[in-house]
């Protein structure tokens, strides 16, 4: 303060008695000489530049909000400095007195960067604090994580991607990613520092990929972050903590609802749920899950990964890393008296001969096979060498499910405002379920031939018993005008 008092004496610009009322009104040096008309806002930055040297931050340059945003707004406010821009490892930092600008406590918060200062007028911080800040926010990194997830969950995103090349944060929205804000390299660096320090993950380790979760607004995120060619690229997950989803939400008719509730209710055989991946199978199962009475029945899953926390149900992760696999907890599993398993995917022969098996020993088995629809699950089991007799014991209910993406019914999916030029509105579920009971199974065990089955033939059985199969059941969207003819081959 001594110094720049000094200059402006000198300058002649202000008298010893200026300086005796700057001391008592106690406000800061700048403010003082603006709001009493000794400067306008540009002339005092010209003057302090001219005087001492420093650049000038004009009133319109572009700043980066996101740097802003990971200061404490207290720490802004009190030292009177504003974050600029972070250019090949310099930090440009601006003042109104560049002599007061904290350096340390800067570089406490963002690592030892160099710092360029820059002077500016007090008010450009007050007005950018006001744009960046809201009321109640108090800024800094965790703030800017939070102020992440929560645009996230408004805009009912999935999953957050931070990438590192930009470097820029991407939501995917409706099946697709949009740009959400962008960063500066600095805040890119700590907001992923930040990440992995909630998610116990290893902040030196930047050459392995790394896995971890953490919990924000009654939401548990699934982090990965892998190394790219550019830096560390960091994948959110956000997963509802209380799983929302029911039987009667995901798309099911009543009809449907209703044969899935009598094979649930069974104390023992093995229901599958097929489909690509992403298109809801283990929301299926979850839902599944949910009406199962958890409280006195032993239900226990095995996941890889665990995409929901679900009460009464405990659940175990796959670690293939240490070698847990799938087939290998589910053999001591057997050991801890369960009623119901949930084997999040059966993929390889040992997990599907354990599986059926304990389907054959009083157990009700829920899994999910990567596979078309259940005639081709089916098929899957078999090629995996499970024996067609075990199969036609054991399966009581097989589900083939599809997501698929609504056209916007405003544009009839060809782009507007509503659906932002995506031409899609949301997406809708449709099933195929095949209940397994006494006359369909043998039926099948007559078209067995040799102990062999025909996809094909599978396909006529279920038609027969008066089943919608997949493909009637996605033309009908068709019909609705819900989907095109067009997209149906990619559907299937
Ligand atoms: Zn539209």
């Amino acid at each position: 303060m001594e110094q720049v008092l000094e200059a402006l004496l000198e300058d002649g610009i202000i008298t010893e008695r200026d300086v005796a009322k700057i001391r008592k009104s106690k406000k800061d040096v700048s403010e003082y000489l603006i709001e009493e008309g000794f400067f306008g806002e540009a002339s005092y930055c010209d003057w302090f530049s001219r005087t001492f040297g420093f650049d000038q931050l004009s009133d319109s340059e572009y700043l980066d909000f996101s740097l802003v945003k990971i200061f404490p707004k207290s720490l802004i406010l009190e030292h009177k400095f504003l974050p600029v821009r972070y250019i090949n490892g310099e930090l440009e930092v601006a003042s109104p007195n560049p002599f007061l600008i904290p350096f340390r406590k800067i570089q406490e918060f963002c690592g030892a960067v160099k710092i360029r200062s820059l002077v500016c007028s007090p008010f450009k911080i007050k007005r950018t604090v006001e744009q960046v800040f809201k009321d109640s926010q108090k800024g800094g990194v965790e703030e800017l994580v939070e102020y992440i997830v929560s645009s996230a969950i408004d805009m009912k995103a999935t999953d957050i991607h931070i990438f590192p090349q930009g470097p820029c944060v991407k939501f995917r929205v409706a099946g697709l990613l949009q740009k959400f804000m962008d960063l500066s390299d600095l805040s890119f660096q700590l907001l992923v520092n930040r990440i992995k320090v909630m998610s116990d993950l290893d902040i030196a380790e930047r050459r392995l990929p790394q896995d971890g979760r953490f919990s924000i607004l009654d939401h548990d995120v699934r982090v990965s972050v892998v190394p790219t060619s550019y830096g560390e690229k960091v994948a959110l997950r956000i997963l509802k903590r209380d799983f929302g989803f029911s039987l009667q939400n995901i798309g099911l008719t009543d009809y449907q609802i209703n044969i899935v509730r009598q094979s649930i209710s069974k104390r023992s055989g093995f229901i599958f749920v097929v489909g690509p991946t992403g298109h809801g199978k283990t929301t299926t199962v979850y839902s599944m899950l949910k009406e199962i009475d958890r409280e006195r029945l032993n239900t226990i899953s095995i996941e890889d990964p665990i995409e929901y926390t679900l009460s009464g149900v405990t659940q175990i992760q796959v670690n293939e890393d240490i070698g847990l696999s799938f087939a290998k907890i589910l053999r001591h599993i057997l050991r801890q008296d369960p009623d119901v398993i949930f084997v999040g995917e059966i993929r390889d022969s040992e997990t599907a001969d354990i599986a059926l098996k304990s389907a054959l020993t009083g157990h009700l088995v829920l899994t999910t096979i990567h596979a078309r629809d259940v005639a081709s699950g089916i098929l899957r089991l078999i090629d995996l060498g499970v024996s067609v007799d075990i199969i036609l014991s054991t399966v009581i209910l097989g589900i083939s499910q599809r997501l698929i993406r609504i056209l916007c019914d405003f544009c009839n999916g060809e782009g507007c405002d509503y659906c932002r030029y995506t031409r899609f509105r949301g997406f809708e579920g449709v099933f195929e379920i095949i209940p397994f009971d006494e006359d369909l199974v043998s039926k099948i065990k007559l078209a067995a031939r040799d102990g062999n089955l025909i996809e094909s033939e599978l396909r006529k059985i279920f038609k027969h018993f008066g089943f919608t199969l997949l493909r009637d059941e996605i033309m009908e969207k068709v019909q609705q005008k819900k989907i095109r003819e067009s997209d149906v081959f990619e559907i299937l």
